[in-house]
């Protein structure tokens, strides 16, 4: 089983290994289990109610969640793996296309819609008579009264629940303290759930932002790197940063995607034992690494979400003990990332160009040569893809959409380090 998991974890999403909690979680879901899960922002919730229905037979994944932007961002994403039998009722579909929808639900494997839309008479009867493999409650806590986001459209979701056929239940949500938990069980009528807490509070860790000037932050960091305790990870945007810190550091070593498997391998497992007290390294390093008493996250550069954020100090302090994170800030530091957002997309010119040259009946690695893109290049794969799905102004303004998306990301990430 546990490879099932992980082969659909890198088939479908492209990932190699699970999130803290995601795997506990989807084994209680393909089981069965009616589920609540409790897990912090953007610590990959969506991934435990979508990768069940890869693995189970057949049958329609329901998905309520509140908000339109919210169910945009999800479908964004799910079509951006390729997966098209993905579907939404919501305000902003006009009745004729929620008729199609319905009138096609066997085509799809997620549906997404608001509560109010689950209650309109037509869509619970429609949804009455197809397969559904599990109702999914996004952002469950809007069904308490007790929680700060009560939303009285999500009262009736367990009586809804009912008129569809009492499908599998799971409820999801970052916020829910025991009054709140309770009224989720109690209102969906959740059957002997198997409930999942992993607690964003993670009170050991001590955060801390200093923003200064471009100049002084070599010093800044060296003086910190002596004084945190230690073990420390300093995180940094650039695998060539990376390398030129850890060379400017005592008792340091890099770690970056660049490098190969076998030195990656190596320079690990001095880290984890105690070889040497500190690692800097992109955010390539840390997946999978249980190492649990890093005492220091430094970060050199400020990361490109707050997710990956939130992931990279939460490496400090695995044993419980106090932790600290710092993010270094200097004014204009967030170009860099916008420098690599800008990379990891094709430019418009050469998506022109690409389109024009199929029309010529360019060969691929033709095209690779005139694109100078290497064939394996992420962006050439991009490409190639593009060009077999999409027309070229759908290709235009899927990447520029993705750009938007990452830009927003990284403007979250700026409110929150610099409030
Ligand atoms: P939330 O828990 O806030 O609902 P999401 O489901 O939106 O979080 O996931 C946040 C981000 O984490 C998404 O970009 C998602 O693709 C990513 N993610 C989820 N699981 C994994 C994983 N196992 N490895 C890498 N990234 C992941
Ligand atoms: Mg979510």
């Amino acid at each position: 089983m546990r490879h099932l998991y992980e082969s659909t974890l890198k088939r479908v999403f492209g990932y190699d290994t699970f999130r803290p909690g995601q795997h506990e979680i989807i084994h209680s879901v393909v089981e069965g289990q009616d589920v609540l899960a409790v897990m912090p922002t953007g610590a990959g919730k969506s991934l435990t109610f979508q990768l069940p229905s890869y693995i189970k037979n057949g049958g329609l994944t329901v998905i309520v969640s509140p908000l339109l932007s919210l169910i945009e961002d999800q479908m964004l994403h799910i079509r951006e793996r390729g997966e098209r039998g993905v579907a939404r009722l919501t305000s902003m579909e006009s009745a004729e296309e929620k008729q199609e929808i319905i009138n096609h639900l066997k085509r799809y494997r997620f549906l997404y819609l608001s509560p109010e839309q689950l209650a309109v008479p037509y869509v619970t009867r429609a949804l009455s008579n197809v397969k559904i493999q599990m109702l999914v409650i996004d952002e469950a806590h809007c069904i308490s009264q007790w929680g700060h986001e009560f939303r009285p459209e999500y009262a009736r979701l367990g009586e809804l629940r009912k008129q569809i056929g009492s499908p599998q239940c799971m409820a999801v949500t970052a916020t829910a303290p025991e009054s709140v938990k309770q009224d989720i069980v109690e209102k969906l009528a959740l059957f002997s759930p198997e409930q999942f807490v992993h607690s964003a509070n993670r009170p050991e860790i001590r955060l801390m932002v200093e923003r200064l000037e471009k100049e002084k932050k070599l010093e800044r960091l060296k003086e910190l790197v002596r004084d945190v305790p230690k073990p420390a990870v300093v995180y940094t945007a650039t695998r060539r940063e990376a390398e030129a810190l850890a060379f400017e550091l005592d008792d340091a070593l890099f770690y970056h995607g660049g490098m190969s498997t076998e030195d990656r391998r190596l320079v690990q497992s001095q880290f984890l034992r105690n070889e040497v007290s500190v690692m800097v390294c992109t955010s390539a390093f840390g997946m999978g690494v249980n190492k649990d008493n890093v005492r220091s996250v430094i970060h050199f550069q400020i990361p490109a979400t707050v997710e990956a954020y939130m992931q990279e100090i939460g490496r400090a302090g695995r044993d419980g003990e106090p932790a600290f994170a710092v993010l270094l800030y200097a004014d204009g530091d967030e170009r860099i990332q916008q420098f690599l957002i800008d990379g990891q997309y094709p430019k418009d010119e050469d998506i022109r160009l690409a389109y024009f040259e199929r029309e010529n009946g360019t060969s691929v690695s033709q095209l690779s040569r005139i694109l100078r893109m290497n064939e394996e290049d992420p962006k050439f794969l991009l490409l190639k893809q593009m060009l077999s799905e999409r027309s070229l102004q759908e290709a235009l303004d899927w990447v520029k959409e993705r750009r938007r998306d990452r830009y927003r990301q990284l403007g979250q990430m700026m409110d929150y380090a610099l409030i």
